[in-house]
């Protein structure tokens, strides 16, 4: 059972009247009653994903250009999409997301379905994503809670549970309160009042619409909430890619297998991903070739969402523009450095080519 404190519950109605005067713009918000394009709601529901606003703003903008159509993005290939999905990082979502227009043309001629269990079956929707595309693009009642609502539910309640384990339950106080009508423009004012007011570090409670409804507020606690269990420490891997160049100066790339992290997308041949550094042998049998390799100066760091990478680097150059294994030829490239944008590549594998390219210009 829910316990509310004393305080009067938040009002949606003034919560909507500070979303209609501080909204921030966004190419796929629109405003004043107005609802979004379907597609565009869902194609920026897969950009948010774990990424800023302003980072997800150009490739909108991009992808809109190019496919300007959810027909339009169903017919385009694979390697296209994550080609243009280049940098913006989690990189499964660009297949999901081609996975799903695919099945939203299949299974509903190409119109995105209005109901949460019907978004739910689609390829890379979850919970938060089917609700919110029901409820922004199609104003259908439903319950979307992303982490920004968590923390502003969790403040307005004073919820003591902690995160994780806290979730149900601010799933089901954001359920309590919501209005009876604009829910798409109320789902979008709770969770830009979380973006923009109520901000994990210094939350701005003076101009907060739900100031006088907020318990977190009251106690002059806001920033002890929401409550978090204590965060385990990030584990460290390490790697080793190989810059392996040829008399052309061509780059020898590797394409990652389809299934795992970065699945289908390019990269420097390298040791496997473990928590100790690749020992010699190790170096050794993971070498796509026998060379004289010179060490890189120092290792690119790059973090994912649940580990710390280091890579060092290895360079070497090879007499001929080999393959490592006749049997995965079709896994391997040889590539100029200034053709490698055509790829796609994740950003770790970016990040490395930069560390090789810097190196190599010092040298020469
Ligand atoms: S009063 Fe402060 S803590 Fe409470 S919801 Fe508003 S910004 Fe967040």
């Amino acid at each position: 059972m829910i316990r509310r404190t004393a305080l009067k519950p938040p009002s949606p109605a003034a919560l909507l009247r500070w979303y209609d005067a501080h909204a921030r713009d966004m190419p796929w918000r629109m405003k004043g009653g107005k609802r979004p394009n379907p597609y565009h709601e869902l194609l920026s529901e897969f950009m948010l994903q774990q990424t800023q606003v302003a980072t997800v703003i150009p490739y909108f903008h991009a992808f809109t250009k190019r496919w300007p159509t959810l027909m339009a993005l169903a017919k385009a290939s694979l390697d296209d999409v994550r080609h243009a999905w280049s940098g913006l990082g989690y990189y499964r979502r660009a297949k999901f997301l081609h996975q799903c227009v695919k099945a939203v043309v299949e299974r509903h001629g190409g119109k995105i379905p209005q109901d949460e269990e019907a978004l739910r079956a689609l390829p890379g929707i979850g919970p938060y994503t089917a609700a919110a595309i029901a409820a922004i693009a199609f104003d259908k009642k439903a319950v979307v809670v992303d982490g920004n609502v968590e923390r502003v539910m969790a403040r307005v309640f004073a919820v003591e549970e902690k995160l994780p384990a806290a979730k149900k339950k601010l799933h089901e106080l954001a359920s309590s309160i919501l209005p009876k009508n604009r829910f798409g423009d109320y789902a979008q004012a709770v969770m830009e009042l979380g973006a923009m007011m109520c901000t994990p570090k210094n939350p701005q409670c003076t101009k907060c619409p739900w100031q006088n409804n907020c318990a977190a507020f009251a106690k002059g606690m806001a920033q002890a909430y929401p409550r978090k269990a204590t965060k385990k420490v990030t584990p460290q891997k390490y790697s080793t890619a190989f810059i392996t160049l040829n008399k052309k100066g061509e780059v020898l790339l590797r394409r990652r297998d389809e299934k795992g992290m970065l699945g289908g997308l390019w990269e420097f041949p390298g040791t496997p991903w473990e928590t100790a550094k690749p020992s010699a042998s190790a170096l050794k049998r993971h070498a796509p070739v026998k060379l004289r390799w010179q060490t890189g100066k120092k290792p690119v760091s790059h973090v994912f969402s649940h580990f710390k990478l280091e890579t060092a680097l290895r360079i070497g150059h090879s007499a001929a523009a080999f393959f490592p294994d006749t049997k995965h030829n079709g896994e391997y490239r040889w590539m100029k450095w200034k053709d490698l944008s055509t790829l796609a590549l994740p950003t770790l594998t970016l990040r490395i080519a930069d560390a090789a390219k810097e190196y190599l210009e010092a040298k020469s």
